[in-house]
Order: structure tokens, then C-alpha cells, then sequence
């Protein structure tokens, strides 16, 4: 197979996907719209996707970063915002007028076993989606299948079998090579090795690695575990309760955060050396509000070992901390001073809340 260039080296960014603006309330239409508050899901989400890049979407489970991949891809509808890939505005283009794009633009679930029909063959599973695009005669499809299945590293006697005959890793293999089948550009990768053994994980995040380098494939990757976002992305966007709330480089977000709550996942990854120490701190203990209660002002603000009276009236707006560094924190122009003083890489939400008080404690001292 010959792959598709990457993006020469030097040359200009090119956007493959751009969303502005994205919009998902689910309830707030229909027979009970009005009976009970809008759920929140998405609420005015905006990036962009660079081709030959992988955009890494990260937050809790309820984030909304699902829902967002979801809408970027049309496969639902969303209440407001644009999207558009490579240039041209999707957002109200007909199903029908999105079918050859759709080919473009393929899906990688989080759950290999939920996503493959149990009643076929995995040569049936891979050839479905050229047959229903009308690609090719049945001698090429066949071909195209033993090629899709060399290149994530199944064997050719694996295409007679049923996938509830294969492990977790090889299952999510037949769902990669699926989602492949029709040469797309843009694959978005829901939480593609949560469901597997951390053992497996490692081999299905080398392979969609090397698949992206052979291919020039560009990722919206969509995951809860930043050490496996450590490892696959090129950019991170932080996703809480519906809105981004810091997007940034990927060395720049790990060595540098300017959100308490990108702090807060980074302090969640777990180190050999932290393994005597309780986990879970005070602030996180804090369960985060749901997207039909949010809290007003800054919706971090409730689990925020930072929160100032501002935080819990006004909104941040997610804005510049650096250059192509941005963060929705009132306070994120003040964080790397106290950062660097208190805060090395690992230090626990609880460290940042003293670092906090000895500094408003030296200020008050320094008044008085
Ligand atoms: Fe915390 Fe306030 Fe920043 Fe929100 S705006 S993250 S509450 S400091």
C-alpha cells in the first residue's frame, strides 16, 4: 500500500477539521422540553485539527469530550456552532451530500466487542463498509481486506473467524482496520485502549502510531488517561463540563499547566514513587457538578483549591496564558510564579492550596 504524504516538515499548518462554536443541550427540545433544565453536554466548544497531527480531547467521564467527537463527525446533530472539514462547512450539509465525505472521516470505539456484529466473519466485518460505498469488484475488496489485515497485524487465516473468537486487543484490530478500510484522512478515537488490559494497551496505541506515520492519517484522539495521552498526542484540549477549559502543546500542557483542573489530572497519573501516598485529595473529593446543575461563574469553581470570589460570579473566557498556550482560569497569569515555588511536577492539588495560603498569608503580613 502506498501511504498518503505526511506534512512535509517547515510547511504551513493545514486544518483538517475546525469546530467553532459547538453546541449539544440535549432536552431542550421536544415533549418534555421545559419539564426539567437542559442537560449541557457541549456548551460552545472551538478548535482545530491539524492535518498529520493527533489532538488529544481529555476530561472525567462526563466532560462531554465524547459528545463533542461525536458532533465533530455529524453522527449527531448539534443545537449550535459550525463545523468544518477542510474548509468547507458541514454543519447543515445533508446526510445524503455527507456520503462521500463520510468515507474521509472514520471512527475507532471504545468497546471493540459492542462495535462488531457478532455474526460475521471479520473478512465480512472489513469488506461491509466498501460494499455499502460501492468500492471496487470482489477480487479488490478482497485484496483490500488481506492488505488491512497485514497492516494491523492480523494473520490472513484470522479473516474466516468470528470476532468473539478473538482477545480484547486483536478485536479492537479488526475495529482499526475497519475504520481504515476506505482510506480516510481523519480517524476520531474514542477511548480506544480504555477497555483493554494495560498490558495490551501499549501494543494498540504503537499500532495506531505507526499506522498514522505510514498512512498520514490525523487524529482527534479522545481519552481520560493523560499517560496514554503522553504517548499519542501532538496537542492536548482539556474538556470540564462541557467546555474546554485549556488547550496547549503537549510538552508545554504536561510541564506547564495553567488550569487547577489539567493540574488536577496531571496529579492523577500515577507514579511509583507517590504509590505510599492517598490518592485522592480534598479538592477532588469534591464530586464534579452534572451538566444539567451547573454551578454559576466558573464551573471549576466548587473542586477549585484556587477559587477567589470572581471564580463564583464570572465566567472565564479561555484566552492566551502563553503563546498557543490557552486557559480558562481567572488566575492563570498568577499560577507559574508559586508554580515553580511550590509546585514541581507531581505536587498535589493539596501542596498548590498551601503554597496558596503561605503566600496570602505573607501578603497579609506584608500589609499589616
Ligand atoms: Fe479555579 Fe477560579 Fe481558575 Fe476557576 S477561574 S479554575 S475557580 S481559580
Amino acid at each position: 500500500m502506498s501511504g498518503r504524504p505526511t506534512v512535509p516538515e517547515g510547511s504551513a499548518p493545514v486544518p483538517m477539521l475546525e469546530v467553532d462554536g459547538l453546541v449539544k443541550h440535549f432536552g431542550s427540545t421536544g415533549l418534555f422540553a421545559g419539564a426539567r433544565a437542559p442537560v449541557r453536554a457541549v456548551d460552545g466548544v472551538s478548535f482545530t485539527v491539524l492535518r498529520g497531527e493527533t489532538l488529544a480531547l481529555v476530561g472525567e467521564s462526563g466532560s462531554g469530550k465524547s459528545t463533542t467527537a461525536r458532533l465533530a463527525l455529524r453522527l449527531i446533530e448539534p443545537s449550535a456552532g459550525r463545523i468544518r472539514f477542510e474548509g468547507t462547512d458541514i454543519t447543515s450539509t445533508s446526510q445524503r451530500a455527507l456520503r462521500p465525505l463520510r468515507q474521509r472521516m472514520q471512527m475507532v470505539f471504545q468497546d471493540p466487542f459492542a462495535s462488531l456484529d457478532p455474526r460475521l466473519t471479520v473478512r465480512q466485518t472489513l469488506e461491509e463498509p466498501l460494499i455499502v460505498h460501492g468500492f471496487g469488484s470482489a477480487a479488490e475488496r478482497r485484496a483490500r481486506v488481506d492488505e488491512l489485515l497485514g497492516l494491523v497485524g492480523l494473520a490472513m487465516h484470522h479473516a474466516s473467524r468470528y470476532t468473539h473468537e478473538f482477545s480484547g486487543g486483536q478485536r479492537q484490530r479488526v475495529g482499526i482496520a475497519r475504520a481504515l478500510m476506505l482510506h480516510p484522512d481523519l480517524v476520531v478515537c474514542d477511548e480506544p485502549v480504555s477497555a483493554l488490559d494495560v498490558s495490551i494497551q501499549a501494543q494498540v496505541v504503537n499500532l495506531l502510531k505507526d499506522l498514522q506515520a505510514r498512512l498520514g492519517l490525523t487524529y482527534l484522539f479522545i481519552a481520560h488517561d493523560l499517560a496514554v495521552v503522553k504517548h499519542m498526542a501532538d496537542r492536548v484540549a482539556v474538556m470540564y463540563l462541557g467546555k474546554l477549559v485549556e488547550i496547549a502543546p503537549k510538552q508545554e500542557l504536561f510541564a506547564n499547566p495553567r488550569h487547577p483542573y489539567t493540574r488536577m489530572l496531571l496529579d492523577a497519573i500515577p507514579r511509583p514513587e507517590a504509590a505510599q501516598q492517598p490518592r485522592r485529595q480534598a479538592s477532588t473529593a469534591v464530586e464534579p457538578a452534572g451538566p444539567a446543575s451547573l454551578p454559576a461563574g466558573c464551573r471549576f469553581h466548587p473542586r477549585c483549591p484556587l477559587a477567589i470570589e470572581r471564580c463564583r460570579v464570572e465566567e472565564p473566557a479561555l484566552d492566551p496564558a502563553e503563546p498557543g498556550h490557552l486557559a480558562a482560569c481567572h488566575r492563570k497569569h498568577e499560577l507559574p510564579p508559586w508554580q515553580a515555588a511550590a509546585a514541581g511536577p507531581g505536587t498535589s492539588v493539596t501542596a498548590l492550596r498551601l503554597a496558596l495560603y503561605a503566600q496570602r498569608k505573607a501578603a497579609a503580613q506584608d500589609a499589616g
